[in-house]
């Protein structure tokens, strides 16, 4: 750009031509937009930091613009220098009190928010709690009864009560008495022949596998999912409540009935994944990978047998002619 340069007069033209070429080394040029003095002769420059060579000297304008890029949009917050870490110094005209006192108020209330934030969602869900163990007592001792019981209860024993109610599902649901069961079968009752005919025990499966290495079986438990665990945990009351009333409609009392519902729940369940879990485990036991030549063979032996069975349902046709 000598388009600035080339309205001046000769003379100063010339000096501005002269200049760059004499201190070639000195010569200014900006580490953020490349320009040099020669490009852009009336820019302020500024030295900010400790840097030497060619980085050492900067646009203001273009240095304002970059500071702004890091700070993004904030002004506060420290800025460095990229190459040589040096902090720059920003200083700002003295607006008075009141501007002074807002930046003070802005900032206070930038800073509480993720705070205050963290705390409505906390007392959102503590809110959902209460709420759900409400629900819950009403379920399982009946409306009227729940409803009787939870006015006369103390507020205080409710606040901590009924928020409690999930917390203890979640827990409950937590605990794998199943895994712990299978476990204690497969060690104890692989001698007891009803069960080992329900469920083929490992001493079975690990001899029919050629490595019979315990490293090399499949784990016992699955891994925990946090979401399986909280749906399984907040349905349990509708379930035992539901299995109450199908299983044990002769009994009167809301309370036994869901929790003997509940029970029933637990027991089939338990006994399901108990026997799906044994069957998973034989099946990972019991796997191979094939290789190419397998699965070659296998293709010419269903071609074959193809053409066996049309041979015979040829012959047979044959025959009853
Ligand atoms: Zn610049
Ligand atoms: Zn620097």
């Amino acid at each position: 750009m000598t388009t600035y340069a080339d309205q001046q007069t000769p003379e100063t033209s010339e000096e501005l031509k002269v200049i760059p070429i004499q201190n070639k080394e000195s010569a200014r040029y900006c580490w953020v937009c490349f320009a040099t003095d020669e490009e852009d002769t009336e820019a302020a420059w500024v030295r900010p930091c400790n840097c030497r060579g060619t980085t050492k000297w900067v646009h203001q304008s273009c240095l304002q613009r970059w500071v702004d890029e890091k700070q993004k949009g904030g002004n506060l917050g420290k800025v460095t220098c990229p190459q040589c870490q040096t902090e720059y110094i920003i200083v700002f005209p003295n607006m008075g009190v009141l501007v002074l006192l807002l930046d003070t108020v802005d900032s206070f209330i930038y800073k509480g928010c993720p705070f205050l934030a963290a705390g409505i969602v906390v007392g959102a869900i503590y809110w959902c709690a209460v709420t759900y163990g409400a629900i819950t007592v009403m379920q399982v001792i009946g409306q009227k009864e729940g409803l009787t019981i939870m006015e006369q209860a103390d507020p205080l024993v409710l606040l901590i009560g009924l928020p409690a109610i999930p917390v203890a599902l979640v827990l409950g649901k937590m605990i794998r008495w199943e895994d712990a069961l299978l476990n204690f079968m497969r060690k104890n009752l692989t001698k007891i022949p009803f069960i080992r005919n329900v469920l083929p025990f490992r001493i079975e499966v690990a001899t029919n596998t050629e490595s019979s290495n315990e490293n090399d079986l499949p784990p016992l438990s699955n891994p925990v999912s946090a979401t399986r665990v909280l749906c399984g945990a907040l349905l349990m009351p509708t379930i035992a409540n539901m299995f109450g009333k199908f299983f044990f409609d002769s009994v009167k009392s809301n309370f036994h009935r869901t929790i003997l519902g509940g029970l029933t729940f637990i027991a089939i369940k338990g006994c399901l994944k108990i026997y799906h879990k044994q069957q998973q485990y034989i099946r990972q036991c019991q796997r191979k990978i094939w290789t190419i030549l397998n699965l070659i063979f296998l293709l010419i032996y269903i071609v074959i047998d193809e053409t066996n069975k049309k041979l015979i349902n040829r012959k047979f046709c044959i025959a009853t002619y």
